[in-house]
């Protein structure tokens, strides 16, 4: 069945003709070419890894950075983009994150005129895919307890530690590897193929298996002085990268939401039981008319958070409050779906399911759903819940 885009409040009008293209051509693509096979690759643990150079050629890799091969659209643009990708698959919209947000903004954001000339137009273009190494086996929630360690060497660094549950870590040639340096946190760029660095993929998830994530090991792995972002030191590097990152990931979500929403729609017109189709019966009307109710505050808060975006007065409790609300929002929409296409939806012929257990990683990654709740819960009284 055709995708239908829920715009219940014509908020589609609140946005730019450019933003607006940009949007239905990731729109077509996710149609035409994401979900014909992104049940096989899911049920298979596999990443399609053929969409890396269609990415690249229509622009969507570091999307919203100006220069070095880089598209320059609106964080709106980018956003969009987001949750198109995410109404295919979150792993999908989770390589597309990791690429543009966690690697290549950094770059741009903190790099040497030499690092983003020698890596942008090329991980633009998809050539070059980079992960994020900051959660370790230990220190998850709390990164800046982290123990992985980078030792002047001569010539440059030495860098010691795990890192795990990195995405395209074992597809990645350059790994952002952030590591305390003299007992501050700086960040890496570390060519996978250094000797001592290696990247094992975790499997048995039920969640994200669209996507590739591993654990990466760094023995005494040797880089130059070139490999170290030379503008950003302590915690305010990773921190300004996952909140570019969780900007994406609160509209993304809410494109998770809206693929179920539409199946569940369609589903509920068609099933019939007593008699009638189950969408003539109160308690399914009420289900839908509150997945169409948040989901269309989310694309509201999403449009406000671009536009504040955009005025460069966005703080990161904003994003907080965002990603905690559009992610719990379409993981209850994700059961209520799959609720509503009964038996059926237990099954790999829809794709609730699919979504429904991928939101559980995002719910956990990028800052879990309680963590956002503290650092909202901090911004508004002033008191910190936890220590960092
Ligand atoms: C599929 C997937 C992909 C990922 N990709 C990446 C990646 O590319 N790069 C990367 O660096 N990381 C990545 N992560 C890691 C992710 O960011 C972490 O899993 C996340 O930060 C949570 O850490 P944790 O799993 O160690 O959970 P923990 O920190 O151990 O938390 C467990 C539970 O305790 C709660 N909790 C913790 N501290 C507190 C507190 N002070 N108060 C109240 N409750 C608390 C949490 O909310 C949670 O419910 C990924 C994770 C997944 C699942």
């Amino acid at each position: 069945m055709a995708y239908s885009a829920l715009d219940y409040y014509t908020i589609d009008e609140l946005y730019t003709h450019e933003e607006r293209m940009g949007r239905d051509t990731v729109r077509e693509l996710v149609s035409t070419k994401i979900m014909p096979s992104i049940g096989k690759h899911w049920a298979a643990g596999t990443f399609p890894s053929e969409l890396i150079a269609v990415f690249g050629e229509l622009g969507l890799l570091g999307s919203s950075l100006a220069g070095y091969g880089c598209a320059g659209i609106s964080p709106s643009g980018y956003g969009l983009i987001c949750q198109e990708l995410e109404r295919g698959d979150s792993g999908i919209r989770s390589f597309c994150s990791v690429q543009s947000s966690l690697v290549m903004y950094p770059i741009w954001a903190f790099g040497s005129e030499d690092q983003k000339q020698k890596y942008l137009p090329e991980m633009a273009a998809g050539r070059v895919i980079g992960c994020f190494g900051l959660t370790e086996p230990d220190f998850g929630s709390n990164p800046a307890g982290m123990l992985t360690t980078a030792t002047r060497v001569t010539g440059g660094y030495k860098l010691r530690g795990t890192k795990r549950w990195i995405t395209n870590g074992s597809i990645a040639n350059v790994a952002l590897v952030w590591a305390k340096l003299e007992g501050v946190v700086h960040g890496f760029l570390v060519p996978t193929t250094a000797a001592g660095f290696s990247a094992k993929d975790i499997h048995g998830k039920w969640s994200l298996r669209a996507s590739v994530t591993s654990e990466l090991v760094l023995e005494d792995v040797e880089v130059g002085e070139d490999a170290l972002l030379p503008g950003v030191s302590g915690m305010r590097g990773p921190l300004q990268c996952l909140s570019q990152a969780r900007f994406g990931i609160c509209y993304g979500a809410v494109g998770a939401a809206m693929a179920c929403y539409d199946e569940a729609l369609g589903y509920a017109k068609d099933r019939v039981q007593f008699s009638r189709p189950i969408a003539g019966y109160q308690l399914v009307q009420r289900k839908l008319v509150d997945m169409v109710s948040e989901i269309t505050k989310a694309q509201l808060l999403c449009y406000r958070l671009g536009r504040l975006k955009e005025a460069n007065k966005l703080h990161p409790g904003q994003i907080s409050l965002a990603k905690r609300n559009n992610v719990s929002m379409a993981r209850d929409i994700a059961r209520d779906a799959r609720d509503i296409l009964g038996a059926n939806g237990v099954t790999d012929d829809y794709q609730c399911g699919r979504h429904m257990l991928n939101l559980e990683s995002v719910y956990t990654y990028e800052g879990t759903h309680d963590i956002h709740t503290l650092v909202v819960g901090q911004d508004i009284t002033g008191l910190q819940a936890f220590d960092s």
